[in-house]
């Protein structure tokens, strides 16, 4: 068995060759080949040896490929597709909302694991994936072949009624996924009356970053309070109560005066008029943002690899092996486990998706009993947080990760402390998986 010391051991070894790394249109600064750098980090290992390809840069994505090399050294050839030239931060992009962050200071690029890590980079969509043959095709034709496959696409959107159009989608962005949409959606914010509304909307669990939305409830409302006298922030919730850290939410839901709805269903959007239509009855605004219901991003369903609600991809949580697809692994948001979608967790499942194929490029059995563990701050108002943690353990009686000591913990109230320490936890978080 190849135990975590012997790793460590081997990581410590100078003077290991690396293969140099494949290129295609990544930001220039990003260019520069540093083969003693990867040589400080990714040993030469014998007898572990194979060819993966992982689809999707992000949280999930990224971190494996990172640990696949310096866990598995310089015999495992890693290849990662992304179809953007830098990474975006969905963590901390509801601060973009309250003028505190802006998308820029979110965004990560691939430099470090190209350079340091020697792994091959591609910029590119993948749209097909075929399990059989084990290959992939990227939409300019490049075929790659793997041994193994890690999918973290991260998510996409159900369409809702009234957001059909890319005009609609832009009166009414969702910004769940970090980028030009959060700073539209910053300006759109900011731009509003005095006395003005904002109405947003959560989908029905399970969607990405559980406390998520709460939080940017909060964020916007305190921003409001403090610039838009008699602003209104209206919570339309299709859940039947707050999905993470409920007193911290309620606390500060109560402060900032958010009107918040359970079980609220979108029936349709008119973007004309600014009003959404729900079971509830029609809200109008000034601006809305509606959230909507989501599944695991297209790669995994156009290619018919979503057997769980057709949404999700179900998984072995030793591998993160799709439990009908062999030799592809799914991580992160798109995969159907019992742990939250959020990018601490993507984080955790892509070491123990490293772990498990090193472990079987050596002929050795995945790590029987796997722990992971989540963290997540939020902030409450401009310079206080809150926190919610858990642990999880392999249960093998149900094959699933379950929370060790039945339940997560909640920080007991929000702090300045917490909001310090969640600019720490966030920097170390994107270090371990882009630095
Ligand atoms: C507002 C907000 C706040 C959040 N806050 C937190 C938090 O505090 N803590 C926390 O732990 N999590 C948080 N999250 C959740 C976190 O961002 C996600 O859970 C995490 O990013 C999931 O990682 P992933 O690898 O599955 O997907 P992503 O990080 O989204 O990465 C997916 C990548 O795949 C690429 N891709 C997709 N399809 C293809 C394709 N066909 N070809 C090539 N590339 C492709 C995409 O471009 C993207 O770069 C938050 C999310 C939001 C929206």
């Amino acid at each position: 068995m190849i135990k975590r010391r012997d790793f460590i051991k081997l990581l410590s070894s100078a003077g290991v060759g690396m293969t140099a790394a494949g290129w295609s249109g990544f930001a220039a600064a990003d260019k520069r080949r540093t083969t003693s750098a990867a040589a400080a980090v990714v040993p030469t290992i014998a007898g572990v040896k194979g060819r993966v390809v992982v689809i999707g840069g992000g949280m999930g994505g990224a971190t494996v490929a990172k640990y696949l090399r310096m866990w598995g050294g310089t015999g495992v050839d890693v290849t990662l597709v992304e179809r953007e030239p830098v990474y975006t931060s969905n963590i901390m992009s509801n601060l973009v909302l309250n003028g505190q962050r802006t998308v820029q200071s979110l965004q990560y690029g691939y430099g470090n694991l190209a350079n340091k890590y020697g792994i091959r980079m591609m910029q590119g969509n993948v749209v097909a994936i075929d399990p059989v043959g084990r290959k992939i095709t990227l939409a300019d034709g490049t075929l790659l072949a793997y041994d193994k496959l890690v999918l973290s696409p991260g998510i996409d959107f159900e369409t809702v009624p009234g957001l059909e159009t890319a005009e609609a989608q832009a009166k009414v962005p969702h910004a769940w996924k970090a980028g030009q949409q959060t700073t539209a959606l910053r300006n759109m914010i900011a731009a509003m009356p005095n006395n003005g509304a904002f109405v947003m909307s959560i989908p029905a669990a399970p969607y990405r970053c559980p406390p998520g939305p709460y939080e940017r409830a909060c964020v916007v409302a305190d921003w409001l309070r403090r610039n838009k006298p008699g602003a209104r922030v209206i919570v339309l919730d299709a859940n039947p109560k707050i999905m993470a850290e409920p007193n911290a939410f309620l606390e500060g839901f109560a402060l900032h005066g958010i009107q918040y709805y359970t079980n609220a269903v979108i029936d349709h959007v008119d973007t004309g008029s600014m009003s959404v239509y729900t079971n509830l009855g029609r809200v109008d605004a000034n601006v809305i943002n509606v959230i909507p219901p989501q599944r695991a991003g297209a790669v995994i369903t156009d290619n018919g690899l979503a057997d769980v609600g057709g949404r999700w991809t179900g998984v072995n949580v030793l591998t993160y092996e799709a439990n009908h697809i062999a030799g592809v692994h799914v991580i992160g948001d798109a995969s159907a486990t019992t742990q939250p979608k959020a990018g601490h967790i993507a984080n955790q499942e892509a070491k123990v998706c490293a772990d498990a194929m090193v472990r079987a490029f050596a002929g050795k059995n995945p790590d029987p009993s796997p722990v992971t563990n989540s963290s997540c701050y939020s902030p409450i108002t401009a310079d206080t947080a809150s926190w919610l943690t858990a642990v999880f353990g392999f249960d093998a009686a149900t094959g699933t990760m379950k929370v060790v000591g039945g339940a997560a913990t909640e920080a007991a109230s929000r702090s300045k402390d917490n909001y310090e320490e969640m600019l720490k936890w966030f920097n170390t978080l994107m270090s371990d998986s882009f630095a």
